[in-house]
């Protein structure tokens, strides 16, 4: 038999990385012969891993927590969405050893928010909690979908109002503090902050959420975050985590380097099976 093609997660931790069970399982899906790790590589380390990588004849990389900056700089060539968002968590090795750079959260959030959990976003009033990597990267469709407004808030305030700039000429953006967050009341509410892996909650103050909305994580765990449990508190019609996104970006990615795209239900399915918990309403 022929040896797998090669693929691999960067990041720093990646402990708690679920790509790897999650490409296997889009492997087997479709048949594909790949093998797919996850490796430890601090920023400082991520030129040298990467080199490496490559010269050892590896296909493509995801890149996560706190690459992707990083990558996007790594990249020969970017994807529009790449440009767009200047980050990057998809390279894909040509044949002549340079680097396509992507970016596949986007459209992972996209798909699970109107595929998966049938919310529109048409119309609607989205808040963006954090003005990250991973806020860099779903701006951009999200204002695509055409909501009435979307409202970036972060810790930072002067990152969100950075982030609002460079997105203005897409849609209807504003950017402000957490603190500022007291005029609207808003359909969707995303947290694309860190403060989940540390089981924090950004300071958001009450009567954020109106008739039906949904809260969605970014951030995935076995246990419900603090934010989902904020959602909950403040009565959200749903409150939802990252799961169905990080299903949906890896597909994507498979998408690139293998040509096929692999079905996604199933494989949140399982894998929300596998997991104590999932929703709350
Ligand atoms: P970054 O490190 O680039 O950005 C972190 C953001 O979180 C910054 O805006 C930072 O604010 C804010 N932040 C950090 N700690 C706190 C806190 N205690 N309270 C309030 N704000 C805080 O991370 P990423 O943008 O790459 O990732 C953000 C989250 O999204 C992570 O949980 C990651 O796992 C998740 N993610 C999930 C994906 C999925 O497929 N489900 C895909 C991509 C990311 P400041 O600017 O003030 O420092």
């Amino acid at each position: 038999m022929q040896k797998p093609d090669r693929y691999a997660v960067f990041g720093h931790p990646i402990g708690h990385s679920k790509s790897p069970r999650i490409h296997a399982l889009f492997a087997e899906q479709t048949g594909h012969n790949i093998h797919y790790a996850a490796q430890d590589v601090p920023g400082i380390q991520f030129d040298a891993a990467v080199s490496e990588f490559v010269s050892s004849g590896g296909k493509g990389l995801n890149c996560t927590v706190p690459l992707k900056q990083l990558a996007f700089q790594r990249a020969d060539r970017r994807s529009e969405r790449a440009e767009r968002s200047r980050a990057v968590n998809t390279l894909t090795v040509r044949d002549d050893g340079m680097l396509d750079g992507d970016n596949t959260d986007g459209i992972g959030l996209i798909r699970d928010l109107t595929t998966h959990l049938g919310i529109g976003l048409r119309g609607s009033s989205i808040l963006l909690l954090g003005a990250g990597g991973a806020s860099r990267g779903i701006i951009g469709p999200l204002l695509a979908e055409c909501p009435a407004r979307l409202v970036i808030a972060n810790r930072t305030p002067e990152k969100a109002i950075q982030l609002g700039n460079e997105f203005s000429r897409f849609g209807p953006i504003n950017a402000c503090s957490f603190n500022e967050l007291t005029r609207h009341r808003f359909d969707l509410v995303i947290n694309a902050t860190a403060a989940s892996l540390h089981n924090q909650l950004p300071p958001l103050p009450d009567g954020l959420l109106a008739p039906g909305a949904c809260c969605y994580d970014l951030a995935y765990a076995n246990e419900p975050t603090a934010f989902l449990l904020w959602g909950q508190r403040q009565n959200a019609a749903r409150s939802v985590d990252g799961i169905g996104m990080l299903v949906e970006q890896a597909a994507e990615a498979f998408f690139i380097w293998r040509g096929v795209r692999p079905e996604t239900r199933p494989v949140i399915e399982l894998l929300n099976a596998e997991r104590r918990c999932k929703w709350q309403s």
